[in-house]
């Protein structure tokens, strides 16, 4: 077998590398905690204008808080085309799969928050087992206005039994 043919030769040839890996995983990881402190500090603080429109009551067509995920889509589109067109290959290539993990994270946020537990556009099932602990703990963060900043804090009780 020939370096060129054989498998190794392929592993180089794929888009994703280790660091890159390494980067995508840190951020998937890391947007949660990132996400609730903005909840926290921003959305509760002097977002409050925004996303005030979301405790107000149940969602119906769109609110003023999805400024919020939207400014947040729009920086990682902008993420993605610097990491792919930007000057500079070595500062920002790391910024692909950095966008990628915010878009996992995203994608995940979009599908609990708005589609499952707010029931938005209805196209998720009424009631999930698994995902109900995640329902639980943001009723409880609308009803106390406070804690369970994040979108995976869950709560056991509320649970039907
Ligand atoms: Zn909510
Ligand atoms: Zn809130």
């Amino acid at each position: 077998m020939t370096g060129r043919s054989g498998p190794r030769a392929t592993a180089r040839r794929l888009p994703f590398g280790g660091v890159d890996a390494l980067a995508f995983a840190v951020t998937t990881a890391a947007m949660e905690p990132l996400s609730a402190a903005v909840h926290r500090y921003i959305g509760h603080g002097p977002g409050w204008v925004l996303h005030r429109s979301h405790h107000d009551g149940p969602v119906a067509g769109p609110e003023l808080n999805d400024v919020i995920p939207a400014a947040s889509a729009a920086a990682t589109v902008a993420l993605f085309a610097y990491g792919q067109w930007g000057r500079g290959r070595k500062a920002s290539r790391l910024l692909t799969p950095i966008a990628a993990g915010a878009t996992l994270y995203g994608v995940t946020y979009a599908l609990i928050h708005d589609l499952y537990i707010h029931r938005r556009l209805s196209l998720l099932p009424a009631h999930v087992p698994w995902l109900e602990p995640f329902r639980a703990a943001h009723e409880a963060h609308h009803r106390q206005g406070w804690g369970h900043w994040g979108i995976l804090s869950r709560q056991r009780s509320g649970l039907p039994r």
